[in-house]
């Protein structure tokens, strides 16, 4: 989600732009009427985090975690 850094109200891309690889300028629009800034966003790539071969960590991916659509084959 896009956060205005005026009003702090809900914001939207309009455009972007890759500067690099790994830079992307977001051109962004607060969706506030009474405010309507637009400002620009640096999206930078971090890091590019070791995969484990593990379960899924809740705290990234809490959707694959939740057992509300698994059918437990071995509980009859
Ligand atoms: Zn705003």
């Amino acid at each position: 989600m896009i956060e205005c850094p005026k009003c702090l109200s809900k914001g939207r891309v309009a455009s972007s732009r890759r500067v690099t690889p790994g830079l992307r300028e977001l051109y962004c629009q607060c969706m506030n009427l009474n405010c309507a800034e637009v400002f620009v966003l640096h999206l930078s790539l971090s890091h590019y985090p070791k995969r484990t071969g593990g379960k899924p960590n809740p705290e990234l991916q809490p959707e694959l975690c939740s057992d509300d659509n698994q059918v437990d084959m071995f509980d009859e």
